[in-house]
Parts: C-alpha cells; structure tokens; sequence
C-alpha cells in the first residue's frame, strides 16, 4: 500500500501531524506500536478497581498554541490553576495566588523578610511575558536566525538573561533570597539534568517552561491527558487518516518504505513522506546508524490520596497549598546540592521535588462515588544512571523528601485500592525507557534545542528530504505542545511535492 504519508508513532505530535495533514487532502497512515495513541500524554487508571483516571506521565499543558487547538477544532478544556505555587519553609511558606497579588505580598514578605523579592519577581515575570508574547507566535513559522529572533524580542537585556548568560548567575544576581531562586530555577531543571550556574541547557528549559502559549501560564487539562490526545485522534480520524495501533515498526528505509510488525506477521508500506514521532535516537536505530543515547532525570510518583495531608503552615489550607506546585526542598542550595550528589553517581539525600493534585481543579477524572484526591510528584535530579539499581532508595528518599515538609507522613494518607495495596506507583528514566520505549527516559526525547536555527526550515528536517521529524525530538519540540506535529505537517504542505 501507498500513501502520501506515513506517520510513525501516535504520541500527540503524530496526532496533530496527522490531523493537519489529513484535512488538507493526503492520504495518511499512522502506526503506534501501543494498544492506544497518546505517547506520553495519557490518562489510565493506574490502581487497580480505583476509578481514577491519571495523567500517568506529563500532566500540565502551557505550551500548545491555541492556534492550533482552534485549527483543528479540538474540543478541549484547559482551566487555569487559582494558585501557581506553594512553597514550606519551616512552619510557613511562600504562596503564589495568582487572583490576589496582596496575598502573594505577604507572604513574599513573611519568607524573604522584606519587598525586594516581590518587586524583582514582579520584574522578571513581566520580562517573561514579554519574551513569551514575542517568541510563541514564530514557533509555528519557519525558523528565523538567532539575530533574527533578538530583533523580534527586542529588550538586548532580557535577550542576553535568558539567551546567553547561564540563568543560574541571573536568578542570583536577581533574587536574593535561597527559596525564592529555587522556586525560579526549577522551571530550568524539568527532565534536564544540568547546572543552571553553568550550562546553557538549563537556558533553553527554562525558556520552553516561560513562552507557552503566548503567556507561559501552566494549565489543567480537563479530563487528564487522556482527553488532549482522544481530541486529537478524533479531529485525526475525522479528517480521514487510518490509525493502527499494535503495529511496531521495525524498519525505516530510505526510499520511504515503512516495515512494521502487528499480530499477523511483518508488512510493509509506502509513504511519499514518512514522518517520524519517535525519538531520534530510535530513528537512527531503525534507520541503521549509531544512535545518540540522551539522558532523561526525573521520578515520577502518581498516587491516589484518601484525603489531603496536613500542612505545618497554619495560614495555608492544602486545598489551596496542593492545587498550584508544591514545591518541596527546591531551595537554589538544595538543588545545588543534589545536583553534586547525583552527577557523583549517588540518590540525593533529600531529593527535590514537586506535587500538585489535579482533582482539586477537575474533580471528573475521579469516577462516581470515588472521594478520593490524585497526586503526582515530579522529582528532579534523578538521573538515569543511577537506574535501575537504585529505584527504591530513590523513591524512598523521596518519599522521605516530602514527609520532612508535612506535618505527617504521606504514607498514612494512600488511598487503600480494593487488592489492599496502597495507590502509589514510581517510575524511573528506566522505566520510562521500557515501558514506552523512551531512550534513556528522556522526556523530551533529547535535550531542548534553541527556538532559532537554519532560516527558512521547519526545524523538523533529517539528511533525507523524504523523512521529516515530527515529534518531541525536533527543533522546538518538548511538551505537550503539538508544535513540531503542526511544523512536519507544514514542511510537507509547503514542500515540494
Ligand atoms: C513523567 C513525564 C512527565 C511529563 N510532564 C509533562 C507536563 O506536565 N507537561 C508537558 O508539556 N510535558 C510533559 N512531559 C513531556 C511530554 O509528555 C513529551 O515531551 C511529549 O508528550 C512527547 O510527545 P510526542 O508526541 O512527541 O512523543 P511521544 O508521546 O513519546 O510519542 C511517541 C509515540 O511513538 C510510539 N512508538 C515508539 N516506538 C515505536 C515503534 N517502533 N513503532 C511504532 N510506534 C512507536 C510510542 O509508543 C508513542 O506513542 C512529561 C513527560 C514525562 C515522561
């Protein structure tokens, strides 16, 4: 069989590719090696007989355009969280509301002791928005150059904060208090093992995890993951593409024939172009060259809560405190400490780490008669190489990590499933990498690329014209953001044919 374009892999790149495709004319064939599409943006329900329908891996959306949600007609509901972040230090914390700069104030000057701070937060974030607003609109366009996207942004100031000078010194120089540069600097270290005071890469993160949208705000799928990506694959098949789950493909060559694998033996295909939603590192093996291995650098902890914990703060309801980000032992010093301890091959002692419960803004995840809360816990600086063989020190440390800021321990609030086991599930780089197949567990699929690069590309462009990136892999790829998915389908509708 021929089509114009075969797609490999159904994660939500593959999705939108094929959606965008689809409804311009091409014939489109797309081949998940899964029982399901959705890649990394899924909901399951993890428990056994507990209906609570997980984000089981990425679980917050800031970076898919609304273009492209209204391109497509996605009927999709992202709500907007009342507080962005809570923080403990000792018996208080510092509260981000984002409907009440008064309260934020406050509490800014109950932690920091002062105003200083707050204004330089305000400064910064405005910065941010600034950058945003200027930046998101040309992820949908071909690339421009480095010079060109400075001109676009227009502020050399805030070109040279968040392009060329490590952000690490810049949170430094900015911020002056230990928390308030943790709470900063996470966004640099999402999946991306690195020294913010050194490393660049800790630059492009956190750039990807300010500019979403237009505005960097980070939002609530309602309905989990699950119901990104089942939009996605209706507006797919409405459009007329083919989706095969259970086909594994096992061999891309050249000429643009597709060899997969599914229950009743190997097959092979034709596609005019075949877009590749895998990995890179996956394309090299498939395509036969030597691949790249990155390194992904988180834990992931989703668990089902019989009720919230306690804080030790008595200002801050945990109503309030775990429906933003929950920062837990992200000082500036502390992740600087676990980042040493992990680069040194050991699980950091008190692991950093962030929750927040998605029932609290969208109790329909949970099924009927189920009172019950979602958790899920992002852990930083967990490299892959510390994997498997230290998975349960880390989770255990991590565990440890969040009971030293409650004022008891998580354990005691579990949701109890029927088999009697309690809700909690981990997964590791390593699991990652066998479970989904994720080279190294890398989130990302490789370490983020600068939103710049060859002018007049789509950034989605392999050594072959016929074979085209369309997944997280690609220039600006990274996140839920279906931003390489639209820019692959672009290439080949603004093409040669
Ligand atoms: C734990 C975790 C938390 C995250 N949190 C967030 C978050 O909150 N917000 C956010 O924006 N991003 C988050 N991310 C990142 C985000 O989920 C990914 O970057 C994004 O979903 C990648 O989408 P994709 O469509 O490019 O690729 P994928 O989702 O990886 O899809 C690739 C698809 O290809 C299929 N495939 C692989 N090999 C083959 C083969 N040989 N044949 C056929 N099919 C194959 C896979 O099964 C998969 O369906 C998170 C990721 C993880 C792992």
């Amino acid at each position: 069989m021929s089509y114009d374009v075969v797609i490999a892999g159904a994660g939500h790149n593959g999705l939108v590719a094929a959606a965008y495709l689809a409804r311009a004319g091409r014939s489109v064939l797309v081949l998940e090696r899964q029982d399901h599409v959705g890649g990394l943006a899924i909901s399951t329900r993890a428990f056994p007989g507990v209906d609570a329908r997980l984000s089981r891996y990425s679980y917050l959306v800031s970076l898919l355009p609304t273009k492209i949600v209204k391109d497509l007609g996605l009927r999709l509901e992202l709500r907007r969280r009342r507080y962005a972040s809570y923080t403990p230090v000792g018996d208080g914390g510092l509260l981000v509301d984002n409907a009440d700069d008064e309260r934020t104030a406050a509490s800014f000057r109950r932690v920091t002791g002062g105003e200083s701070d707050y204004r330089a937060w305000q400064e910064f974030y405005a910065m941010t928005a600034r950058v945003a607003e200027r930046v998101a609109p040309t992820l949908l366009e071909p690339l421009c150059s480095a010079d060109e996207l400075r001109a676009t942004i227009g502020d050399e100031a805030a070109w040279r904060d968040l392009f060329e000078r490590p952000i690490g010194q810049v949170v430094d120089e900015r911020f002056a208090d230990d928390t308030v540069r943790g709470v900063v600097l996470t966004d640099a270290l999402i999946g991306t093992f690195a020294d913010p005071a050194e490393d660049l890469l800790a630059n492009r993160c956190f750039l990807y995890h300010v500019i979403g949208d237009g505005t960097g705000e980070w939002n609530v799928p309602v309905g989990g993951m699950g119901a990104v990506t089942g939009a996605l694959e209706e507006a797919a098949r409405q459009a007329g593409a083919t989706i095969r789950t259970g086909a594994e493909i096992v061999g891309i060559d050249p000429s643009g024939e597709v060899t997969f694998r599914d229950a009743e033996g190997e097959h092979a295909v034709n596609g005019r172009h075949v877009l590749v939603n895998l990995p890179p590192a996956v394309l090299d093996r498939l395509t036969g060259r030597a691949p790249a291995t990155p390194e992904g650098a988180q834990l992931k902890v989703n668990m089902v809560l019989s009720r919230l914990p306690r804080l030790k703060d008595a200002d801050v309801d945990p109503r309030e405190a775990f429906s933003g980000t929950f920062h837990i032992n992200e000082s500036r010093e502390q992740l600087a400490r676990a980042y040493a301890q992990a680069a040194g091959g050991e699980v950091p002692d008190l692991p950093p780490a962030e929750v927040y419960c998605h029932s609290l803004t969208d109790p329909s995840i949970l099924g009927p008669g189920l009172k019950a809360e979602t958790m899920t816990l992002f852990g930083l600086h967990m490299p892959a190489r510390l994997f498997p063989e230290h998975r349960d020190e880390a989770v255990a440390a991590t565990l440890r990590s969040i009971n030293s800021v409650l004022a008891e321990p998580l354990e005691d609030c579990l949701l109890i499933g029927p088999d009697g086991e309690p809700c909690i599930e981990a997964k590791t780089p390593h699991d990652l990498e066998t479970e989904a197949g994720l080279p190294g567990g890398h989130i990302f699929h490789r370490d983020l690329t600068w939103p710049y690069g060859e002018t007049g590309t789509w950034g989605v462009e392999t050594e072959n014209p016929r074979i085209l990136l369309c997944g997280a892999g690609a220039r600006r790829g990274g996140g839920v953001s279906g931003i390489p998915g639209h820019n692959a389908a672009m290439a080949v509708l603004t093409g040669p044919s």
